[in-house]
């Protein structure tokens, strides 16, 4: 019978059945964590599909200068290490461990797939295939290339890992009107200019933007000829605290400082500036109340260079851009040059994730279960999973985080983020996981301890303030569930 195939073509193709025990629905950072600590753990097969030609996600189609905001050393899959463990000694992520590029990251996932994952013999991964839904005959597939058919009998559960699914430039639809004879171009199409007489407009305030904006003045382009719309501010992690193996007493002590600020805040905005004033916290912007954190790293001298850029224009989001110039939303103007180039940097990134629990009944839906690292979270449910207990041990074990993007939500984060980590912490085989776990950026910090006075005064001022931490951020929870 006839299915849908690539647009304008009708193709005849049989439909084919399979059967395992799990289907995982996306090949990104996330899905291929996931299916790689379940195989660690279980005697399981897995079939993984994505709608694009190979593992990675997003970073398939991410732009040339794309970087891990964090280092490698705790990106990825458990079982593969990304990256030398290099210190970088040049640029502004001199002194920190190494960041891999969107090469490099496609590189290792495509390893992951070709020399982890199939050799086991128990992963079959359809590229390319497009997830449509489940009915009464099992779950159907179809193949964007060929238009075929597959319909996945599944024997223990439906793993949704396009749940986390970052949204990017070079994939989305612009959110603005474009009219007459503009360049507007994703970060992706930068390399592709030539000759580029006027100046750049970035229009974006997350860390695409940023990356972007650094990328410009890395190659010499002038901050003022620069413009960038900016609505809001962000809060962002200093790279410095976030470091693991030999430095992580780093990020032992943002640990700390994390439990300690949430436990004298009397809200969100006071919590960012006292981690602010800890040295945890950066923002481009001191004059400006941050609106947004999504916990991403920064380096500071990435933050010096961006604040060289003046041009900022804080006029809401825009409506639509035109040879003359650029309307906002609110209907404000801002008029353009000639030959001015505008990069779209507005994609959401990661998007707000329910916090629906993880696992029901024939269905696992990936989600955070740790503050802002998705591979660590995706291994954490994988191994979860493998563990053999019910259903509600298991969400017990892997209550999810609140990753809404914003800074007023930041001590629910903390709040259900401790919970979580609480919970595992005291299941001893999930605890001695978790400590050699390579995403965990405190894996080895254990081992560490006796020899470093600096990871002893973090570790013992967290267990400190953890539990006066909890009881007061669970008050708060209390009051706002709390009937009016
Ligand atoms: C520029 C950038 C830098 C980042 N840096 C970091 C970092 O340093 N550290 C960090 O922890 N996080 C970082 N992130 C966050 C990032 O989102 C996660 O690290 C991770 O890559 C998310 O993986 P994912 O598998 O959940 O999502 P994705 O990479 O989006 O993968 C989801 C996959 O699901 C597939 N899919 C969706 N629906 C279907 C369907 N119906 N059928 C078939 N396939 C489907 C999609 O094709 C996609 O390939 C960064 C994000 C961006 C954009």
């Amino acid at each position: 019978m006839p299915r849908d195939g690539p647009p304008g073509l009708a193709i005849m193709s049989p439909v084919r059945s399979i059967e395992t025990d799990y289907l995982v629905v996306g090949a990104g950072a996330a899905g291929m964590s996931f299916t790689d600590a379940l195989l660690s753990h279980a005697p399981a097969d897995v079939v993984m599909v994505d709608k694009r030609p190979a593992p990675g996600g997003h970073w398939v189609d991410s732009y040339p200068f794309v970087r891990l905001h964090q280092p490698s050393a705790c990106y990825g899959v458990t079982s593969r290490v990304l990256g030398t463990d290099r210190i970088d000694e040049h640029g502004t992520n001199a002194g920190f461990y190494e960041r891999a590029s969107g090469d490099e990251i496609r590189d290792y996932f495509a390893q992951v797939m070709e020399q982890t994952l199939l050799p086991t013999g128990r992963v079959t991964f359809l590229p390319l295939t497009e997830y449509r839904g489940e009915d009464a005959d099992g779950h159907h597939l179809v193949s964007r290339f060929t238009g075929t058919e597959t319909v996945v009998k599944v024997r223990t559960r439906f793993v949704d890992a396009s749940c986390l699914q970052s949204e990017i430039p070079a994939r989305h639809a612009l959110p603005f009107a474009v009219e007459g004879r503009v360049t507007v171009i994703p970060p992706n199409g930068l390399g592709e200019l030539d000759d580029v007489g006027g100046s750049f407009t970035v229009i974006g305030a997350g860390k695409t933007a940023m990356d972007t904006c650094c990328w410009l003045l890395e190659i010499g382009v002038d901050p003022d000829r620069i413009r960038w719309i900016r609505t809001r501010e962000s809060w962002l992690f200093d790279r410095a605290v976030f470091q693991p193996l030999e430095r992580v007493a780093s990020y032992m002590r943002l640990q700390a400082d994390w439990v300690e600020a949430a436990l004298a805040a009397a809200d969100a905005s006071a919590f960012g500036h006292d981690l602010e004033e800890r040295g945890a916290y950066v923002r481009i912007d001191p004059a400006i109340e941050p609106k947004i954190w999504r916990g991403a790293t920064i380096s500071r001298a990435e933050v010096a260079a961006l604040q060289t850029i003046e041009n900022v224009i804080r006029q809401g989001r825009v409506a639509g851009i035109s040879e003359t110039g650029i309307t906002f939303a609110g209907g404000d103007q801002v008029p353009s040059g000639p030959g001015e180039v505008y990069v779209d940097c507005t994609a959401a990134g990661v998007p707000p994730v329910p916090t629906t629990p993880i696992f029901a009944p024939g269905r696992i839906a990936l989600r955070y279960v740790t503050v802002g690292q998705a591979t660590w979270s995706a291994a954490i449910v994988g191994t979860v999973e493998a563990s053999g207990a019910d259903d509600a041990t298991k969400n017990r074990l892997t209550k999810p985080v609140p990753m809404s993007g914003e800074a007023a939500q930041m001590l629910e984060v903390v709040h259900a983020g401790l919970l979580s980590e609480v919970a595992r912490a005291r299941d001893a085989e999930l605890l001695s996981w978790n400590q050699s776990c390579r995403l965990n950026p405190g894996h080895g910090a254990a081992e560490r301890m006796a020899d470093d006075p600096e990871l002893i005064a973090a570790f013992s001022a967290m267990v400190t303030a953890i539990g006066p931490a909890l009881r007061k951020l669970g008050g708060r929870s209390e009051v706002a569930a709390a009937p009016a």
